[in-house]
């Protein structure tokens, strides 16, 4: 396949007359990209402009690519094709299986085989390049290069135009915003703790924190909000980071004016950094927040009768996520019946069962426990509908001894269902006296009397969104049912 001489001539004759038009440097770059495609018989065209630090390069025009080919944004001179940028002419016979192809997989996903690139010479030096992409593979034939050399030298004549200068200035003052939000001082890898706080009030907080088994870290990363050339001229560093919520928090103890101060710079690093999650804590959020747990001058007492937490509401959903893939991953295709003992588990049900990609149905039993040492087990609640031949999943909430799930699955197995599988978020292995199977475990918890995420101590604790270790006091010469 090739194209006549005269289609060529017709094509030249098209660029020179809108490479002399007063259009924009865009429309007249399209055009010339849609006339070059076209007259190669080609399915793509793109025209790109080297920056004066032959660094990158820019698109200025383009016909029939799809804005994800275009999408990979500028391309890095040293990486994408660099032999055009060298002088040579470059011919690509199958983009997805040639080495020197940046992002074969666009390349793949666009149906693109063969590539033809030349490159844009002006005074004798590289100032951008022209590629051709065809879906079918093709090779050029000599005619087909000298035309497009043709192109380039137009292109050459064109780019030396003022319109190209103002483009690529913009473009410069776009890539130095970029450099400079990289000025951001990077998150440390350790956790280590700070000797010493800029205000008592951090380390009240820090100790909040802590209690609820929350990670955080002080003072991590300065962001630059201003700039004075290549300096920076203001930088805020908020107080603390908090990992698991990806949360930077900056309190705020301060007197009315330096609130208004504080509030212009978190405006102007919401504006600069959208991506940064940021909040401000004033006086009276962060006294109400103390009091709650426990602190500060409104506290009385920490959660009465937590002596401490063990795992936080963001570890516990963590955790949960990564069970629930386990499980969607183990039973992909299938249909699955959850089936939970009342009432421990409606927390860890509840959640667990959100994130599961299948189609489940659920069900409830309830049980009483009887004897003398309570080490009896009654079912006082059965299903509603029958599991027989189906994928059961006992979702437990704590296994201790092990003779409540042993019990249970013996009286599940009687029904012949498919398979009979259990996840338990709390596994108290060291108390276990009868080893049942555990297929599916959140965290391995030490021998303590925990509470809280659905679990409780005398009817109370449930509510509680972590899961934290009773006061041994309260528990003294009882032990866990
Ligand atoms: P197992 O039969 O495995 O000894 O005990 C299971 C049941 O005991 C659980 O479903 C739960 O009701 C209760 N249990 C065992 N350990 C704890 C604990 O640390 N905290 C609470 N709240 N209940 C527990």
């Amino acid at each position: 396949m090739g194209s006549s001489r005269g289609s060529y001539y017709s094509a030249l004759k098209r660029i020179t007359k809108v490479a002399n038009s007063a259009f924009s440097l865009r429309k007249i770059c399209n055009s010339i990209a849609k006339s070059t495609a076209k007259a190669m018989q080609a399915n793509g065209c793109r025209i790109l402009s080297l920056n004066p630090q032959k660094e990158y390069l820019l698109t200025v025009g383009t016909y029939g690519l799809s804005d994800l080919y275009l999408k990979k944004g500028h391309l890095d001179a040293r990486k994408s094709l660099p032999d055009i940028l060298e002088g040579k002419v470059v011919f690509i016979a199958d983009a997805a299986k040639d080495e020197r192809v940046q992002h074969p997989q666009i390349a793949l996903a666009q149906g693109i085989s063969s590539i033809l690139g030349v490159p844009v010479l002006g005074k004798g030096e590289t100032i951008g390049e022209i590629r051709i992409y065809t879906r079918e593979p093709r090779q050029f034939s000599e005619a087909d290069t000298s035309f497009l050399l043709s192109v380039a030298d137009m292109c050459a004549v064109i780019f030396e135009r003022a319109e190209l200068h103002q483009l690529l200035e913009q473009d410069y003052k776009a890539s130095e915003r970029r450099r400079k939000s990289s000025q951001v001082s990077p998150l440390p890898t350790t956790t280590l703790r700070p000797t010493s706080f800029a205000h008592p009030s951090e380390e009240d907080f820090a100790k909040v924190l802590d209690f609820y088994c929350i990670e955080w870290l002080y003072e991590p990363r300065s962001f630059p909000l201003r700039w004075k050339g290549d300096k920076i001229a203001e930088m805020f560093t908020p107080d603390f980071y908090l990992p698991e919520l990806d949360l930077y928090v900056e309190l705020t103890t301060l007197k009315q004016n330096l609130l208004t101060e504080k509030n212009r710079k978190l405006r102007q690093l919401r504006e600069l950094y959208p991506e940064v999650n940021v909040m401000l804590l004033t006086k009276n959020d962060f006294l109400k927040l103390l009091a709650k747990y426990g602190y500060g001058p409104l506290g009385e007492a920490k959660v009465e009768g937590i002596d401490r937490v063990l795992y936080s509401h963001a570890k516990i959903q963590q955790r949960i996520r990564t069970l629930a893939r386990h499980i969607s991953r183990d039973y992909a295709g299938q249909r699955l019946v959850l089936i939970g003992i009342l009432k421990g588990v409606v927390c860890f049900m509840a959640d667990l069962m959100q994130h599961l990609s299948l189609p489940v149905t659920l069900d409830f039993m309830a049980i009483s426990y009887y004897g003398s040492d309570g080490q009896v087990v009654k079912i006082t609640r059965d299903l509603d509908s029958s599991i027989t031949g189906q994928h059961v999943l006992m979702v437990e909430d704590i296994v201790d001894t092990g003779m409540t799930l042993n019990y249970i699955l013996s009286h599940l197995s009687a029904h012949n269902p498919a398979s009979l599988r259990v996840c338990t978020l709390l596994d108290k292995r060291a108390r276990r006296l009868i080893n049942v199977p555990l297929d599916y475990v959140g965290f391995e918890v030490p021998d303590e009397f925990v509470v809280g995420y659905g679990l409780d101590y005398k009817g109370e604790y449930r509510n509680l969104p972590f899961i934290g270790i009773l006061h041994p006091e309260l528990i003294k010469g009882e032990g866990p049912r």
